[in-house]
């Protein structure tokens, strides 16, 4: 191993496991402000929305839907990317349309090429820094926005989230983030499990007690939503975590025990305000590979509120702030458009666009049309639509020099719901057909059995576009298989 893959490798896994140990661990105040004061007669909706535990426009919560956001943070890469379909692909909404999930990424590490992929297959991208800096200063913020609307060919107007790596914030970081002014919301504050309260808006300062110290001065950000983070409580109630569920006494690391708890933290959320429910998640190769326990009890809590609830919904951040602006009842949410299908599934007799979507519906991806990056000074690897800059994006240069003919996608991306074809430089209409849960491109685990989703056949497009996926050269597997052996080789001496 050359140094420079030793230092790549100690990186990567510092970031893995720090990220886990940190991000996951927030179990610091996190009950609600008592100096927190909103006026609803003047904040209004759809600007100014007041914390509460009650759900918006007065709607009983037994007659709304239940809402969980699942959300990812962190890099995009080919070893996360199995992961994240597992979970995401195999059951649809009650208005039948596929669930969605919220991806928080950090551009170092990360594929943009898989990034386009997520954001065509109907997922929400949000913004995490490039380098996963907590507290982090505006070059941080808008470097990664400027990344993922580049060559991840996601449109500015569609990057609206944040969330702060570690979870650490500060007013000045918040101040950051406002100034930029493109930004919808952020959600990086966690909320105890016995009192949590629906989104709202930070013009009154934050209604849940933050870290302390964080806040201090004016703390007041009008019109930025703020998407609590609710604890997972374990069974005997006491707090377990924010993100990545632990393993204790009341929760042990079986897919019993994990699924368990998450069926006693829904039933806290729907059996009383219905207050949206999270399952925050990073996607790293420890869940497939060291703890699949934990992967089988997420993709059984997922077919369990699906096979059992007519009206769990799981939704990205932003259809969950729509709805709010939108609220309707369970009858009503059916064609609320604010839970409409955010994924079309294309019609074979389309052509192949750059896009990370199965134009085709054939399994093959963007095959021929991608370029591969490399950038060993950097150590940056990654596959883009949008040609191979002449450096990797970076905090200085978020936005380096090219010599591409490709074309970025227009800041407010295509009308109609059309793709962006970088090639061409122009949008295109395309063909569509509704998608429809089980047209995934990856089949479950090994000995992973989903409700109502038989396992697929070797001839199925599905099948054909995992092989497709496989045979690409691919720089961020490589890289990514590097922290997936340094955790297996940590596992096993600790
Ligand atoms: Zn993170």
């Amino acid at each position: 191993m050359s140094l420079k893959l030793i230092r790549l490798a100690a990186a990567l896994l510092a970031l893995s496991s720090g990220v886990l140990a940190q991000e996951g661990g927030a179990t610091g105040p996190s009950t609600l402000n008592p100096s927190y004061k909103c006026d609803p007669t003047t904040c209004v909706m759809p600007k100014c929305y007041c914390a509460s535990s009650n759900p918006p426009g007065g709607l009983t919560p037994a007659k709304i839907p239940q809402f969980i956001t699942l959300t990812f943070d962190d890099a995009v890469n080919s070893v996360v990317e199995p992961v994240i379909y597992n979970l995401t692909n195999y059951h649809v909404n009650p208005n039948g349309c596929p669930l969605a999930a919220t991806f928080f990424v950090s551009t170092q590490w990360t594929d943009y090429w898989r990034v386009q992929k997520l954001y065509g297959n109907g997922h929400e991208i949000a913004c995490h820094t490039m380098n996963h800096i907590g507290n982090p200063p505006v070059e941080e913020i808008q470097g990664s926005q400027i990344a993922l609307n580049h060559y991840g060919g996601v449109p500015k107007n569609s990057l609206l989230g944040f969330r702060h790596p570690f979870l650490l914030y500060s007013t000045q970081s918040y101040q950051n983030l406002a100034s930029l002014g493109t930004f919808l919301y952020d959600s990086s504050m966690v909320v105890e499990a016995n009192t949590p309260i629906w989104p709202y808006t930070l013009d009154f300062g934050p209604a849940i007690g933050c870290v302390t110290g964080s806040c201090t001065g004016n703390f007041s950000f009008p019109g930025l939503w703020s998407i609590p983070m609710p604890n997972l409580n374990n069974p005997d109630d006491t707090i377990n975590t924010s993100m990545d569920p632990l393993a204790t006494a009341t929760a042990p690391l079986t897919s019993d025990g994990i699924l368990a708890m998450l069926k006693f933290n829904f039933l806290k959320h729907y059996n009383g305000q219905r207050t949206p429910m999270g399952l925050f998640l990073h996607a790293t190769p420890a869940l497939p590979t060291i703890e699949p326990q934990r992967l089988t009890a997420y993709m059984q809590f997922i077919s369990w509120t699906q096979s059992t609830y007519p009206d769990v919904y799981w939704v990205t951040n932003q259809q969950l702030l729509a709805w709010m602006r939108n609220p309707t009842d369970t009858q009503g949410s059916l064609t609320n458009p604010a839970l409409g299908c955010t994924i079309a599934a294309r019609d074979p007799s389309n052509a192949e666009v750059c896009d990370g979507v199965d134009n085709k519906g054939d399994g093959n991806i963007d095959i021929g049309l991608t370029e591969s990056c490399s950038y060993m000074d950097q150590n940056a690897y990654f596959s883009s639509c949008f040609g191979c800059p002449s450096k990797a994006p970076n905090v200085s240069d978020p936005n380096p020099s090219t010599t591409s003919t490709r074309h970025f996608i227009p800041d407010a991306g295509c009308p109609n719901a059309g793709t962006w074809d970088p090639v061409a430089g122009q949008c295109v209409n395309l063909k569509r057909k509704v998608a429809v849960a089980g047209e995934a491109p990856f089949n479950p685990p090994p000995g992973i059995q989903i409700p109502g989703i038989s396992n697929q056949s070797s001839t199925s497009p599905s099948q054909g576009s995992k092989s497709a996926a496989a045979s690409r050269f691919d720089f961020s597997l490589a890289l990514a298989l590097v922290p997936a052996a340094a955790f297996a080789l940590l596992t096993r001496h600790a």
